[in-house]
């Protein structure tokens, strides 16, 4: 964040905008997406928006409290949504995919707060335990120091030499190598694929596998993150969400498959994959029997909102502590409205 804007925003506390806002704002339901955790690898360098230091993540939930943020349940905030039954800022904790470091970090840090979390599983690598192949051929690009590298026999149907002297380079060969994987490669190729790739980069991979930073909580991990009361709900088995109705069905369903079993009980609420979403997709959750949707974009969700739409703030290892307090007050979404960004879909 610019030095600008921090200054902007501190004063702005001094001055008690954030708390004539957060008055202001009160009925509406805060609602804070967040992804995996680290607690000593690079992963965060590699993707900030993707993964938090675990100690950041502590230093929210202490916020929270100290602020008197109270953090309840999905299911309760939609209830409230719907008949406006709310305490004043109440905040929901979603997680997205799955990660392992979710039930690490937040299955340990949440219930010293005795806090009510949703997380999103994506099943598809739940069930094979791969590491999350386009996740972990990004990573071997962005870690990596070779400059050039001749893709030999044995990684067909992968071909050809790649240039990676430049960060563009870096990501047209990431973009390659994934889509290879994906149209011609099994899940067995694929996974020979990304081990013959880390030695042609020179790339260790000795703690990303054996901690399983870029892996899916397997079924004995989820079974003990539910346990530990984290709120185990639907983000399709392959994470996407088709435009075409019988796939998005299909994906529904299928995450359903593996999660209910795990979860016992009829799992409503949902998650769009990488924020895409539209209102085209709202008959096919509706046909399905989903109760919520989370989008990724920014927001308040006042009563009335559409449960298809549910906007929400996005914290990451790159907002900074004075952003989060301004999201939470509400103050961001009054100078979104004040420039026209604000964008809450109509039910
Ligand atoms: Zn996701």
């Amino acid at each position: 964040m610019s030095g600008f804007k921090t200054l902007f925003l501190t004063i702005s506390k001094w001055l008690g905008l954030f708390y004539i806002s957060r008055r202001l704002t009160r009925r509406g339901v805060r609602i804070l997406c967040y992804h995996a955790f680290s607690t000593d690898g690079d992963e965060c360098d590699f993707r900030p928006k993707l993964f938090m230091r675990c100690s950041t993540f502590q230093k929210r939930l202490q916020a929270l409290h100290s602020a008197g943020y109270p953090v309840i349940t999905l299911d309760a905030a939609l209830q409230g949504l719907e008949n406006g039954n709310l305490p004043a800022c109440a905040t929901v904790i979603t997680i997205d995919d799955g990660f392992p470091s979710v039930y690490r970090c937040a299955g340990e840090a949440l219930p010293r707060y005795k806090y009510p979390a949703t997380v999103y599983v994506t099943s598809y690598y739940s069930v094979k335990q791969n590491p999350v192949f386009r996740l972990l051929v990004q990573y071997l690009l962005w870690k990596t120091s070779v400059t050039t590298v001749a893709v030999p026999e044995s990684l067909r149907p992968l071909r050809g030499t790649f240039s990676l002297g430049s960060k563009q380079e870096k990501s047209d060969a990431a973009d390659e190598i994934i889509r290879v994987g994906q149209e011609q490669c099994s899940e067995e190729q694929r996974l020979s694929l990304l081990q013959g790739l880390a030695r042609l980069l020179e790339v260790d991979l000795g703690r990303i596998l054996t901690e399983r930073v870029f892996h899916v909580m397997n079924r004995e991990e989820l079974l003990a993150a539910a346990a530990k009361g984290l709120d185990v709900q639907l983000h399709t088995h392959r994470h996407r969400f088709p435009e075409e109705s019988g796939a998005a069905a299909r994906e529904i369903i299928d995450n359903r498959a593996v999660l209910e079993p795990i979860a016992a009980k009829p799992l409503r609420h949902f998650c769009y994959p990488s924020g895409v979403w539209s209102k085209n997709h709202w008959p096919v959750l509706a046909r399905e029997g989903i109760r919520s949707a989370t989008t990724s974009a920014p927001g308040l969700n006042f009563p009335g909102a559409a449960p298809y739409g549910l906007l929400r703030m996005l914290d990451s290892e790159d907002v900074t502590q004075i952003e989060f307090e301004a999201e939470m007050a509400g103050f961001a979404e009054l100078l979104r409205r004040i420039r026209g960004k604000s964008r809450a879909p109509s039910a």
